[in-house]
């Protein structure tokens, strides 16, 4: 391609309305374009990287036996109220009434489609498994779209939907999905971890999102430094504790204790001369409406998703002062466990402690020593707070770290729960009706995009991987109205290209330092540079765009190495063996 007659708008300045450097570089770089709030246009350099991204996908999903499909946007309302999400869904999704005053929707994801689809075809377990997928717009009115692409409302998505007829075979399709993903992110060179993620309302399904990590991530997740193990900030498990039976003789007597507007752990803490992790920390929550109290070391916070989870609840909230007033005879700021008017579940954090300080349930009192056991009683310890950095990995027991993310995938096992609300059955082996399992599996690709640069960029602009660079080189010929200079760059854009390399040869007539820093901003990975002195030494320089390395290379031969470089880095990121996260 030649830059002078490509649509390639790129600009100096930083974009006003961009916070984060991906959005900044792809609006600078003439990638995208914004049409309205949450809404681009992708310009020819841009959407050569999409291209490129979604040809892997494909690759890889039907390399995994998936097979594409093309789904309409526009949705009737009938399916979502069949599906139960018409009134749950909200706001982000769009409706609209056609001219018959039909209700209608853009769709911000294919469950409903894709189930009616498949249970108008599938009829016996001798047609399971499927994997279906398309790559497709969704429209999702996001409440605050930003960061340019990442978080858009109209965005291309791969999204991929499984039938299974029974669990082993469910489990066999995520698995196959999971595994195309590793391949899928590692093929676009970026670094990222699956973690595992909490599946939200529906109850006993499972799901991993593939986070690339970066430090403008908005997801917060946790990792361990010796094994696999990531996870989610809201789901990462804590180990739970060896159990010590205490010896009641170390018990020291109940004391109660004044405590006269002393309210937080901070207050407590002072006023009584002990440390945070000496007091227990007594929540109330309603969960489904139901008061439910929590115990916690008081310097640890209570993982809310956790406790949901645990409670196989719907919704889990910070109780009202009322419900507070009722289960503790008090205002907030005493609670504690004994005498509490709620079931009481205990974090780990609280296995083995003795003589504790907490609430009196009785305001403006603590208690001093109480024990479990003679004090107090708890229906079960169990896993309830959000995990530290010091904390160790529930697996192996080294440490966690904490990391960044952005995510660019999510594979979900759903279970039954579109194809119960939908009847979406099959008839089995033994003749029975049964429903199908799903799983859907999602990747944002212009979010990945996005992630791509955000993780991989310097001061200067984007730093490509080979995989899904817009060209894999940029000829430079330094002064286009010189002949030799011009007619050497013409030569070496003919023998790359017909070498297979992809090449962008920047013809304009322009000064060397504008072609260089168009050139850094839109991120081609290896330059070659024409300019007098070299040529006139039989040779061209050759930059590698992500580590700065020069090297000089005789004209003749510039084509050879340049092709060896591009396709060895081509070879190296999409062998097979590539597929386990960085
Ligand atoms: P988020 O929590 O970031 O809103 P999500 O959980 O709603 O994401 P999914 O429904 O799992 O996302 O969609 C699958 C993928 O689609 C995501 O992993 C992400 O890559 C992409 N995606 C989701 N919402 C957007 C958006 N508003 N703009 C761009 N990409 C998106
Ligand atoms: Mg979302």
């Amino acid at each position: 391609m030649r830059y002078s007659q490509m649509f390639l708008p790129t600009v100096r300045e930083v974009p006003s309305d961009a916070e984060v450097i991906s959005h900044q570089l792809m609006i600078r770089a003439g990638m995208i374009r914004k049409l309205t709030s949450g809404i681009y246009s992708v310009l020819p350099l841009g959407y050569r990287t999409v291209k490129k991204v979604e040809e892997i996908i494909r690759q890889e999903m039907d390399a995994a036996g998936a097979q594409e499909v093309y789904l309409p946007a526009v949705q009737p309302a009938e399916l979502w109220q069949e599906s139960g999400r018409w009134s749950f869904y909200g706001k982000e999704l769009l409706r609209f009434k056609d001219r018959h005053m039909r209700e209608c929707c853009l769709g911000p994801t294919h469950e409903e489609v894709i189930t009616d689809l498949v249970r108008n075809e599938v009829k016996t377990y001798r047609q399971l498994p499927r994997n279906l997928y398309q790559i497709q717009t969704k429209f999702r009115d996001e409440v605050r779209p930003r960061f340019g692409v990442m978080r858009c409302r109209e965005f291309d998505m791969k999204d991929a939907y499984s039938f299974d007829a029974d669990e082993k075979g469910a489990d066999l399709s995520y698995e196959k999905m999971f595994k195309a993903y590793t391949r899928i992110f590692s093929r676009i060179g970026l670094t990222f971890r699956p973690v595992e993620a909490d599946s939200g309302n529906i109850g006993g399904a499972y799901s991993h999102e593939f986070m690339v990590l970066a430090d403008t991530g908005e997801d917060a997740l946790a990792f361990c430094s010796g094994c696999h193990y990531a996870a989610n900030l809201e789901k990462a498990e804590i180990a739970k504790p060896g159990k010590v039976d205490p010896d009641p003789a170390q018990f020291k007597p109940l004391e109660s204790i004044h405590t006269p507007d002393v309210r937080t752990i901070e207050e407590v803490s002072a006023f009584l001369g002990v440390t945070p992790q000496d007091i227990v920390k007594t929540l109330v929550f309603a969960a489904d409406g139901k008061p439910v109290a929590v115990l916690i070391r008081g310097d640890e916070e209570v993982n809310e998703a956790k406790l949901r989870n645990y409670l196989g609840a719907d919704s889990v909230e910070l109780a009202t002062d009322d419900i507070v007033l009722e289960v503790t005879n008090s205002p907030k700021g005493f609670a504690g466990a004994i005498g509490i008017k709620a079931d009481v579940y205990a974090d780990y954090s609280l296995m083995n402690r003795i003589n504790v300080v907490m609430g009196a349930n009785r305001e403006d009192y603590h208690v001093k020593n109480a024990n479990l056991g003679r004090d107090f009683t708890v229906k079960a310890f169990a896993d309830l707070r959000i995990i530290k950095e010091s904390d160790s990995c529930p697996r192996c027991g080294k440490p966690v770290r904490f990391a960044r993310g952005i995510e660019v995938g999510h594979v979900f096992k759903l279970g039954t729960k579109y194809s119960k609300a939908m009847k979406a059955t099959f008839l089995d082996r033994d003749g029975k009706e049964k429903f199908m399992i799903m799983g859907c599996y999602g990747i944002g690709v212009g979010r990945t995009v996005a992630a791509a640069i955000e993780q991989q960029h310097d001061d200067q602009g984007i730093l490509w991987p080979m995989t899904i660079a817009p060209f894999h080189v940029m000829v430079v010929p330094v002064n286009v109205n010189d002949a030799k200079i011009a007619a050497a760059g013409e030569t070496l854009y003919r023998e790359l290209e017909e070498a297979g390399v992809e090449v962008l040869l920047d013809d304009r007539d322009e000064r060397a330092g504008v072609k260089f820093n168009d050139a850094d901003l839109i991120g081609i990975p290896v330059r070659v540079t024409i300019g007098p002195k070299s040529l006139a030494a039989g040779n061209v320089e050759m930059r590698i765009r992500r580590t700065g390395e020069t090297r000089t290379i005789p004209v003749g031969e510039a084509a050879t190495v340049i092709r060896d470089i591009v396709m060895g880095e081509l070879k190296a990121l999409n062998d097979p063996n590539n597929g386990h996260p960085r």
